[in-house]
Formats: C-alpha cells, sequence, structure tokens
C-alpha cells in the first residue's frame, strides 16, 4: 500500500526560490551583525518548559495555548521553542558568559520555531526568525543602535514601505501606575471582551494589547496611555532613544499603544510594520528591552534588549512586491548548452572560466532540440542561456541570449564573464 502523508499542518517544505530568498535575507543579516559585532550563538530547538513558561508569561496566548509540550521518555517536561531570546538568555547563563569586561554581550540567532496557531497566510506553526540579544547594558543609546540594526536590515533587503513604531512601556515599578488606571478604565467593558480578556483584565491586562480578537486590542488602544504613566527615569531613557534615534537619522514613530506579546518586556519595545500588508499580520519583526529577565533565570542582575525578525513572513512580503533576492551578480543562472557531443572539451572549458568567476551556471547533459532547452532554461528560472556550437567553438567565442528580453550576443571568450555580469545588471 502506498502511503499518502502530507507535511503536518502549519509547516512547509522550503525548496527552489523560497531557499533563495531565505539565503539572502540570512546573508544580508548576518553580514549587518558582524559590523555591528554580534556573534552567533546555536541553541537546542527544545528546552525545559519552565525555560518558557516562568520568561514569557502565564497570561501569554503562547504560554496558555500555543506551545508545543512534550514528556520524553524520562518523565521530564519539554517544549519546542516558541520564540528564541529565552534560550539564550538561559545559554549565556549557563555558560557564564558575562564577565566583568565583556559587556555587553552581544549574540544573533538564526532558527526555527514552533507555535500551535491557526495557520494563515504570514503565519504559520513552524517558522524561522533570526534575532540578536545584547545584554549588559541599559544605556540608551545601546536601545537606538538595536532599532537602527532592524531598520537597516529591511532596507538592505530592497524594502522601501515600511514604519518602525517605538514605544516605552517603563519598567515595573511605573506600570503598575498605569495597570491600576487601565484596569478601572476596561472594568466597565468587560462584557465586551472576548473570554480570555476577561481573565487577562484580573491577570495580566496587558495581554488584552496582543488579543487576536480585534475587538479586544481597539477597546485596549482607546483607554489610558502607558507613557503618560512613567515615571522621571522612565522617561529619560526614552528621551535618550529617540535623541540617539534621530541622531542616526533612523525614520520612527512613536506609537502610544505598542506593548508586544511577551510579559518580559521593560522600557523599550518596538516593531517594524509593513504597510502592503493586512493589519494581523503585518509586522515583519520587533523587539524591546528587558532588564529583570537574566536575573530571573539566575544570573547577574543585568538589563538587556533584542529584537526577532519573521523569516518567512520577510521572504513573503518580498516576492509578492517583487523585490529581487540578491545583487544582480548574485541572482545571475547561466545556462550552458550544446548540440554536440564534440564540444565537451570547449564546454568544460567555459563550464570552468564562469564558475571560476562565481557565476552560478550548469550544463544541459543530453542534448534536445533548442526550444526544449529553452524551455528548461525557463522552467529552472535560469536568465541566461550561453550557446555553444561549431561557429563558436572555432572562434573562441559564445552566445549569450537574455531570457528576458531575448537579446542575443555572440561574444569572445575572454570577454563574456564581463558581459554576463553586465546583462545581469539589466535583469
Ligand atoms: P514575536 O516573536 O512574536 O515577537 O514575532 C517576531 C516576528 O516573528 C513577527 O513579527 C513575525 O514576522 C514572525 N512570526 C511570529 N509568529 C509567527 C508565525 N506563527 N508564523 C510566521 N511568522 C511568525
Amino acid at each position: 500500500m502506498k502511503l499518502a502523508i502530507n507535511s503536518p499542518r502549519g509547516t512547509t517544505d522550503i525548496y527552489g526560490e523560497d531557499i533563495r530568498y531565505r539565503d539572502f535575507i540570512n546573508s544580508t543579516a548576518r553580514n549587518i551583525f558582524k559590523v555591528f559585532n554580534f556573534e552567533e550563538l546555536i541553541t537546542p530547538a527544545f528546552e525545559y518548559t519552565e525555560v518558557f513558561s516562568r520568561s514569557i508569561g502565564e497570561e501569554t496566548d503562547i504560554v496558555q495555548k500555543e506551545m508545543y509540550t512534550f514528556f520524553d521518555k524520562k518523565g521530564r517536561s519539554l517544549t519546542l521553542r516558541p520564540e528564541g531570546t529565552a534560550s539564550v538568555v538561559r545559554a549565556a547563563v549557563e555558560n557564564k558568559m558575562f564577565g566583568s569586561g565583556n559587556l555587553p554581550v552581544k549574540l544573533f540567532y538564526i532558527g526555527n520555531m514552533f507555535r500551535y496557531e491557526r495557520p494563515q497566510k504570514g503565519r504559520m506553526r513552524e517558522f524561522w526568525q533570526l534575532g540578536v540579544e545584547a545584554m549588559g547594558s541599559d544605556n540608551p543609546v545601546l536601545d537606538a543602535e538595536i532599532i537602527w540594526m532592524l531598520s537597516m536590515i529591511f532596507q538592505r533587503l530592497g524594502f522601501r514601505n515600511l514604519t518602525l513604531l517605538v514605544n516605552s512601556i517603563g519598567c515595573l515599578k511605573c506600570r503598575k501606575a498605569f495597570i491600576k488606571e487601565f484596569k478601572k478604565y476596561l472594568k466597565p467593558k468587560a462584557g465586551g471582551l472576548c473570554g480570555d480578556c476577561r481573565k487577562r483584565l484580573g491577570k495580566n491586562p496587558l495581554r488584552i494589547f496582543d488579543c487576536k480578537v480585534a475587538g479586544c486590542r481597539e477597546t485596549a488602544k482607546n483607554g489610558p496611555k502607558i507613557p503618560q504613566y512613567l515615571c522621571e527615569s522612565c522617561n529619560t531613557h526614552f528621551t535618550g532613544v529617540t535623541d540617539s534615534l534621530s541622531r542616526l537619522s533612523v525614520n520612527f514613530k512613536i506609537s502610544d499603544s505598542l506593548v508586544r506579546g511577551f510579559d518580559y518586556y521593560t522600557k523599550t519595545v518596538f516593531e517594524i510594520v509593513s504597510n502592503d500588508l493586512d493589519s494581523a499580520q503585518n509586522a515583519l519583526g520587533g523587539g524591546g528591552r528587558y532588564d529583570d529577565l537574566i536575573a530571573q533565570f539566575g544570573g547577574p542582575d543585568m538589563p538587556a534588549i533584542g529584537f526577532a525578525v519573521g523569516i518567512d513572513r520577510t521572504a513573503m512580503l518580498m516576492k509578492e512586491l517583487g523585490i529581487g533576492y540578491g545583487t544582480d551578480t548574485e541572482r545571475i543562472k547561466v545556462y550552458l548548452v550544446s548540440m554536440d557531443n564534440d564540444l565537451t572539451g570547449y564546454m568544460l572549458e567555459i563550464l570552468k572560466l564562469l564558475r571560476d568567476s562565481g557565476i552560478s551556471c550548469d550544463i544541459n547533459y543530453t542534448s534536445r532540440s533548442m526550444k526544449a532547452e529553452i524551455k528548461k532554461a525557463e522552467k529552472l528560472d535560469f536568465n541566461i542561456i550561453a550557446f555553444l556550437g561549431e561557429h563558436e567553438f572555432k572562434n573562441k567565442s559564445v552566445t549569450l541570449k537574455n531570457l528576458k528580453d531575448f537579446k542575443q550576443y555572440t561574444i569572445s571568450k575572454k570577454e563574456v564573464v564581463e558581459k554576463i555580469f553586465e546583462i545581469a545588471g539589466r535583469i
């Protein structure tokens, strides 16, 4: 009997062009991480459940409903990571990364995350994130650098129509004053909230801001504004962040209702949203400061800040907006075609020349009709066909056909690499 098994709901196989988009996103981010002096950290894909339940917050959707939690054969409770920060903090504390002269510790990660959510466009059960954590300083300049780095990633990827939202949700002390007023405002409106939010109202009303029900979010947004309740020190900190962002010429908008969905955030929070996406799934990335989390994990009492970017959503939007992956020369793919087996030697010469020059290329192994080869080249996303026939062999040349405009050029072997790069600039 044949097996007819699909990938699990909310997961997908990634191949072909999608891999090229992801490679481009990851390498663009990696280059920027290097420039900002961040080092990579790889943590396990699963952790003991408390790593997430205690840090992300018991009342969050993630902990309440979305974690892939299971018991191993010894009865230990484990959870597939739903996000990166908690694991990075656990790893930094466990591996004693905090010395006295190395602060802030600056780490980045790229990995798959798992949340049992209702799958829809831009929302998966397994998805990929890249993120950074800078631990050991509460200097507002660091906040601005982190936000600048987030904005730089999207700029380098070729996005233009994005908004960077920034807010401060204060420290634990000044947030208390806000929550008191917020509860007062919400109590008479409790009947209009969803069941989950009615529970949140008593235990953790901030989570109403990121409820999946739009009506609950709206009600929260129309209430008192967190920034008005900031203590003096949080206020000064936030001014430091916005002043530094302005000095760095980073465009941002203050959003007084931005809180973000994790309990561990303090002070600065931020999000980068696309104006081309539906508002339920328009966040491409976001983050914030978490000044109390490291101590909570048994580490030193040390402030920190980080962000995470959704790789799948970013790749999806790049494709929708027609933003290419890679520079022109990185995107180029050449298909070397010859119909004549006697020309194998010349074919290998050209193949070596192109590959040694960093041009991605392939050859045809079976000679079929030229028409069939063009069809195949188009199907496999080649941009240029390099044709080698008797005439080309005799003249030590190559005929290039740009598959976008079908223009054709016969070029000497010596100049062919340069010509390919020139065509690449127009693809
Ligand atoms: P968060 O970890 O919730 O702050 O999310 C950071 C980014 O990860 C979001 O802005 C999304 O781009 C992405 N993301 C979060 N959850 C999902 C999901 N279920 N599917 C796809 N991308 C997601």
